[in-house]
């Protein structure tokens, strides 16, 4: 997970409206900058510059790390529905940078990992993580749109990546290829125990006994 980093927008700026925002989708942006340089820490700058004009979201995600602008309990104004739209006074944007400079497969990883955390943070089910086309029918986000099922379907996986990750966090390194099978195959659901447990699932492992 990349580090976030809050860098917010002055209060009282005109792209910081201060309506309050209780979050139940998720809209998923790209910057449309492919320029290199054009990553958080240039859209960071950007957004803050009078160049921004009324424009703002919350989150800028690039390979490294992830900047918040706006606070998410504030609406931010990146759906292009207008001070009334449900885009932008529902939903939370996330923009995924594609500065040329830039891994765009881990911006895109990244951006995942934050999409996962606010669905847990705000309740928020996968059905509502949704493109900005969602909202207006603007072609956004552009590289995304062309295989936008595939990358719901990425977040699912993750999702129970991390579940299993959670899960196996305490059982020791050497039993983990054993207890993740089990996992994997519904055998178990928790694959904590004691060394004698750890023992018995790696031997069973090691025997081949678990496919
Ligand atoms: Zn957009």
């Amino acid at each position: 997970m990349a580090n976030i980093i809050q860098d917010f927008v002055p209060q009282g700026a005109k792209n910081r409206p201060g309506y309050p925002l209780t979050p139940t989708f998720i809209t998923v942006h790209n910057t449309g900058n492919s320029s290199a340089g054009a990553d958080a820490a240039g859209h960071a700058t950007f957004i803050k510059s009078p160049g921004a004009g009324t424009t703002s979201w919350h989150f800028s995600v690039d390979d490294h790390q992830i900047l918040q602008h706006i606070p998410t309990n504030e609406s931010a104004w990146h759906a292009g529905d207008g001070a009334n739209g449900p885009g932008n006074r529902t939903s939370i944007g996330v923009e995924i940078c594609e500065n040329s400079d830039g891994n765009l497969a881990q911006a895109e990883a990244n951006a995942i990992d934050l999409i996962i955390d606010l669905m847990k943070q705000f309740n928020i089910p996968l059905t509502n993580v949704v493109s900005h086309q969602h909202w207006t029918g603007k072609y956004c986000p552009h590289l995304i749109l062309p295989r936008w099922d595939a990358f719901i379907a990425s977040i699912a996986k993750r999702q129970q990546e991390r579940l299993q990750e959670d899960k196996l966090a305490q059982v020791p390194e050497w039993a983990k290829p054993a207890a993740l099978k089990l996992l994997t195959k519904k055998v178990i659901d928790d694959p904590n125990g004691d060394t004698t447990f750890y023992r018995i699932i790696t031997i069973l492992d090691r025997l081949g006994l678990i496919a």
